[in-house]
């Protein structure tokens, strides 16, 4: 069966591959119980008081809320911050990480997800790029200074019946104003970048040593879909400069570029095990 030919091929070039780059979209969450928010339907499910106001995650993924309705903002980006902390990313994290802690070259992730999930499944801080930002950072709504600061130790209880997000808010620790998280959002004109940027960098960095070392680089893209095409771009983009084997991994869009890449039209969690237990079966 082609689907069986295709995980042994992805085993061998992860066994091959001396470098590891592993790109993610919000598909990969979905294995630890995390909602994609894919189309209306999907966002109003996880979040019934939006149905009811009508609000679409376009609509509310928009910085405007926090100067109009900060404690309205806060509900959801603060529903989102305590989900995503008591959340337990699922064993295929751990077991990308145990392949990708065994690469010489070492591994990079990049990711749209601004949910923290790899760093708290173990993954370096250091080797992780989030293109859209974090939600466990926090910046200045005006913004009245350019300061990034981790948030762990704010804490954000919401109102369930008027979906509200209790006072106090989550205030700039320079000016006092309200605080966001330092995340990027639709129309957003006030993200501060910074975080991102060093992150980038460092992944730049690390491509660039790859390259010069000419290790074979395998690349590992996971629950990537059509909708927001900067992951996808951005595996194309490494796969063409590097030569390099791109594993996609994903239910629904899975065809890849040409016959030398590895559709794998898998879970997260699922391809990720099926690889392990073939690659474990030949060592
Ligand atoms: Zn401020």
């Amino acid at each position: 069966m082609m689907l069986k030919k295709n995980l042994k091929n992805a085993a061998n070039i992860l066994n091959n591959a001396h470098a590891l780059l592993i790109s993610a979209g919000a598909g990969i969450g979905i294995d630890s119980g995390l909602p994609d928010f894919r189309g209306n339907e999907g966002f109003w499910r996880a979040y019934p008081p939006l149905a009811k106001l009508g609000k679409s995650f376009v609509e509310m993924a928009n910085p405007e809320w926090f100067c109009r309705n900060p404690k309205l903002a806060w509900a959801f980006y603060g529903h989102r911050l305590n989900l995503y902390r008591s959340t337990v990313p699922h064993t295929g994290y751990a077991q990308l990480l145990d392949i990708a802690r065994q690469k010489p070259g070492g591994y990079f992730v990049f990711t749209s997800n601004v949910d923290g999930q790899f760093q708290k499944a173990g993954y370096d801080d250091s080797r992780i790029e989030e293109c859209h930002g974090s939600i466990h950072h926090f910046q200045c709504v005006q913004p009245c200074s350019d300061d990034i600061w981790e948030g762990s130790e704010i804490t954000v209880t919401i109102d369930e019946e008027v979906f509200e997000a209790m006072e106090p808010l989550p205030l700039c620790r320079n000016c006092g104003g309200i605080a966001r998280p330092n995340i990027l959002m639709f129309g957003d004109w006030s993200w501060n970048a910074q975080r991102t940027d060093i992150q980038r960098d460092r992944l730049r960095r690390w491509l660039q040593e790859v390259s010069v070392q000419r290790l074979p680089v395998a690349i590992v893209e996971i629950g990537a879909g059509n909708a927001v095409a900067t992951v996808r771009n951005l595996s194309a983009q490494v796969a063409t400069n590097h030569n390099a084997t791109l594993i996609r991994i994903n239910p629904r869009d899975y065809s890849v570029p040409d016959e030398r890449h590895i559709s794998l039209p898998l879970g997260a969690a699922e391809a990720i095990k099926a690889i392990t237990e073939i690659m474990e079966g030949e060592l």
